[in-house]
């Protein structure tokens, strides 16, 4: 196995002159296309690698003169994107990711639940996945984000992603609009964290269904500034509906890929709609309607509603070392037992 060495910061005069003509041959491409080869943009490289096709090891040496100019140059060697690795290392290019159909996605937000127990839950967070998988934001940064990168005003929702921000203005009907979409589901993530799972049961039990004449809930303002930074904005759900708010875990970008292309395709999974469970807090008593308005972004209440869940897990921990100490404490006893009863066998021999 021979191996290419991948930068030339070590023997730079060497590598140079051995990759003379690599470089000359991506110069040339440039020119001739009309790219601009220093500084080159990934797009660039990537480009020219899939126009000059060769063995993995000469386009490795293509990549490594590259980065070598770039840095005798003083630039950063250009970024290397999942398919340009692909291309280096003669793996067959991923497939490109497929578009949802708008006119799918559209049908689907009348269709995925907003209501019910644990049904809505579900289908509130399927709802905002679906429009945020539908505006092409890569499903390895939507498993990224948190409540703290969206912001609602005006008739859109604003999601801050890695590659820069991405809008979803309101459509016509409010049922079927992508702002929409999200702020009902900002609401409820807020409900969870800061009054807990019971609460969120209790309201989407009482909530009206989705039907086309409900108003816009997008065009109320949620500070850009809360605290959700800590809460993955499309955490798992399990089938109790409790989800893991209080960890940094989102639901992985092949779990968001599956869920967008089911719920686009209607073959989404259907969950029950069952009484919420018991709580001793009196519930809220809002509906769909009034929710949105009548929620007001408390950073004190936020904060307050993730200590409790962290003091509700230390609890949980703490039994769980009680029962360990019960454990340890039942194999001293047994073993006691043992020996008196051997020590019993052997009085009664003698
Ligand atoms: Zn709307």
């Amino acid at each position: 196995m021979t191996t290419e060495p991948d930068d030339t910061e070590q023997q730079p005069a060497a590598a140079a002159a051995r990759y003379t003509a690599e470089w000359q041959l991506f110069l040339d491409w440039c020119a001739t296309i009309g790219r601009t080869p220093l500084p080159a943009d990934l797009d660039t490289v990537h480009a020219f690698l899939v126009a000059c096709p060769a063995q993995p090891a000469t386009q490795r040496r293509r990549l490594t003169a590259i980065d070598h100019h770039h840095r005798a140059a003083g630039h950063p060697p250009p970024a290397r994107g999942g398919a340009l690795r692909d291309l280096v290392r003669g793996r067959p290019a991923r497939p490109a990711r497929r578009p949802l159909d708008p006119a799918a996605v559209d049908t689907a937000l009348r269709r995925l639940p907003a209501s019910g127990w644990t049904r809505g839950w579900f289908g509130r967070r399927d709802r905002a996945l679906l429009v945020l998988a539908a505006a092409d934001i890569p499903y390895r940064h939507l498993a990224q984000l948190t409540a703290a990168d969206i912001t609602i005003n005006r008739g859109a929702a604003t999601i801050t992603t890695p590659a820069g921000d991405v809008q979803l203005a309101a459509t016509d009907q409010a049922w079927a609009c992508p702002a929409c979409a999200v702020t009902a589901w900002m609401d409820l993530l807020y409900l969870e964290a800061t009054r807990g799972t019971r609460q969120v049961a209790h309201v989407l039990h009482y909530a009206d269904p989705l039907h086309a004449g409900i108003p816009h809930n997008c065009y109320s303002p949620r500070p850009p500034d809360w605290t959700g930074d800590a809460i993955p904005l499309l955490p798992p759900i399990d089938q109790h509906g409790w989800t893991p708010l209080d960890r940094p875990t989102g639901l992985s970008r092949q779990s968001i890929s599956h869920l967008a292309r089911q719920a686009a395709a209607g073959t989404h999974q259907p969950h029950r709609d069952i009484p919420p469970p018991a709580s001793g807090q009196q519930p809220i008593e809002f509906t769909d309607e009034v929710l949105a308005p009548t929620l007001t972004y408390d950073i004190q209440q936020w904060q307050h509603g993730i200590h409790q869940r962290h003091a509700a897990r230390e609890q949980l921990a703490n039994i769980g070392d009680a029962l360990d100490d019960m454990d340890t404490r039942i194999a001293e006893l047994e073993a006691r037992t043992k020996q008196l009863l051997e020590q019993g066998g052997r009085v009664q021999h003698t």
